[in-house]
């Protein structure tokens, strides 16, 4: 890429650096045993750059909460190279190696609390099954940092095919630049996108084909219960992977105006607009790619992908979650029993996850297995009238006890990353025992599996966590 998209710089050294946490799976893709990533703590830190590597930030743009933000840039993010894996070539960054030209008012710094919040959910994104960047390390430093309060720095490595957003491409329509556009789109297409080079109009076929693999990434949040927080466009993945892990959360107590990140006062990124706002997000890219595409109509029907792939992506993954067989006479009752189940859950504040792990228990045949579901819910009587109705078409596809909780146990996880789990490995960290940080990932690991003996990760947040705030500050 020609130099005007970066800018060649090292990492700002921290002092006496230390080894926080290494992802084993991680460092495998790239040909690494844990005990090497912990004995290279002055690369993990950025103090050391790895041999032949050639670092560098690079530049993009985009809107924030809806407004255009003009030049953003990877402020605290160090491109430290690049590594042929089994799944194809990995870029490692560097998040939090200090200033970079696209800083601005920060301090290109990371604090250790939302570095291992980054790594934890990163890995644990992964180990659902839902499409994200990767985590390979966290490295910290006594180097104090100013936030709300004083915190420490540190350091994450993370790895994805691409970090390219739809921020860059915004970064060059704005500057009123189609030969940079051109070259950032051919260089997406040719890497990540081949197949559509055969097309009339590749690059209608990149907004189509991000447009799909963005509204299927939003589907599987919304059936995870996982908010992003910060879904601005400079967040958002020209590969349809999770990406810039902030003041994120996992639904707890069902409320679908739920906002996780304390900043977001309008609710802008709340569970029910995320999927709107990934739309409006193809949107902001879809401008963006117009002088490529050329006519606006053809950019509008590689836009109106979105809805058809979200729709049916959702239907299917809760179908999936309730153990039902997709059968197009039960269509239209199946959504008014999805609808009437959110609805449920909602009046009743029933912990998501919790909800639909229990609720692979239940009989086909009887209420003789509801009791741990139901005791869930304030209205018993209200969950009875819908554990009837859920009964019913169980009945109507023959459906297996066993076989279906089993499937079930697939699609629902018994662990997810609850705001109070990182917390309480954040705060044994910031006293500089990591153990728990590393329990909670190897629980997170196996997301699926029922792990009897960490029962105790699955649990409801205890009193004190309902007073958590995540925030953008990190
Ligand atoms: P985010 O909301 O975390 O995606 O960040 C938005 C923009 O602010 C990106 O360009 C980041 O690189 C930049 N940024 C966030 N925090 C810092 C920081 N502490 N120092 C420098 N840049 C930052
Ligand atoms: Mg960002």
């Amino acid at each position: 890429m020609p130099p005007a998209f970066y800018t060649r710089l090292i990492p700002t050294p921290l002092p006496a650096p230390y080894v926080v946490a290494v992802s084993e799976p991680a460092a495998a893709l790239i040909g690494l045993t844990p005990e090497q990533l912990a004995d290279s703590t002055d690369i993990l830190i950025g103090n050391a750059v790895p041999e032949r590597a050639l670092p560098l930030s690079a530049v993009y743009s985009g809107h924030q909460f809806g407004v255009w933000a003009g030049q953003l840039g990877d402020g605290r993010a160090i491109l430290l190279g690049e590594v042929a894996t089994a799944e194809g070539p990995m870029e490692l960054q560097w998040k939090g190696a200090g200033l970079t030209p696209y800083s601005r008012m920060g301090d290109g710094r990371a604090v250790l609390r939302s570095s291992i919040r980054e790594f934890l959910c990163s890995e644990a994104m992964h180990a659902l099954g839902i499409p994200t960047s990767r985590a390979l390390s966290v490295a910290g430093s006594d180097q104090g940092v100013v936030r709300e309060t004083i915190e420490t720095s540190a350091v994450v490595i993370r790895m994805a095919p691409s970090f390219v957003r739809f921020g860059s491409f915004e970064h060059w329509f704005y500057r009123n630049k189609p030969e940079e556009l051109k070259i950032l789109a051919d260089y997406v297409i040719e890497r990540f996108y081949p197949e559509l080079r055969a097309e009339d109009n590749p690059y209608v076929g990149l907004l189509r084909e991000v447009t799909r693999r963005t509204a299927h990434m939003i589907a599987h949040w919304q059936a995870v219960g996982f908010m992003h927080g910060v879904m601005n466009t400079d967040n958002m993945s020209i590969l349809g992977l999770t990406l810039d892990y902030g003041p994120f959360g996992f639904m707890e107590a069902f409320d679908p105006d739920h906002i996780c990140n304390h900043t977001d006062q309008q609710g802008r990124y709340s569970y029910t607009n995320q999927p709107q706002v990934g739309h409006w997000n193809c949107y902001a890219l879809g401008q963006a790619l117009l002088p490529l595409i050329g006519e606006v109509e053809a950019a509008q029907a590689a836009l109106d992908v979105y809805q058809p792939a979200f729709a049916a992506k959702l239907d299917e993954l809760l179908h999936a979650k309730l153990g039902l067989t997709p059968l197009e006479q039960h269509a239209d009752a199946d959504r008014a029993l999805f609808d009437a189940m959110f609805a449920l859950m909602q009046a009743n504040g029933v912990d998501f996850t919790l909800f639909f792990r229990r609720l692979g228990g239940l009989r086909a045949a009887d209420a003789g297995g509801d009791e741990p579901l139901r005791d869930l819910f304030i209205d018993r009587p209200a969950f009875d009238a819908w554990a009837g109705q859920y009964r019913a078409r169980l009945q109507a596809q023959a459906s297996d006890d066993t076989a279906r909780q089993l499937a079930m146990n697939k699609i629902n996880p018994k662990y997810v990353l609850r705001n109070y789990l990182a917390q309480v490995a954040i705060e044994k960290a910031q006293n500089k025992d990591f153990s728990e940080v590393e329990r909670l990932l190897a629980v997170l690991r196996r997301p699926y599996d029922e792990q009897p003996e960490h029962d105790h990760y699955a649990a409801l947040p205890p009193d004190w966590a309902s007073h958590l705030e995540v925030s953008c500050s990190s």
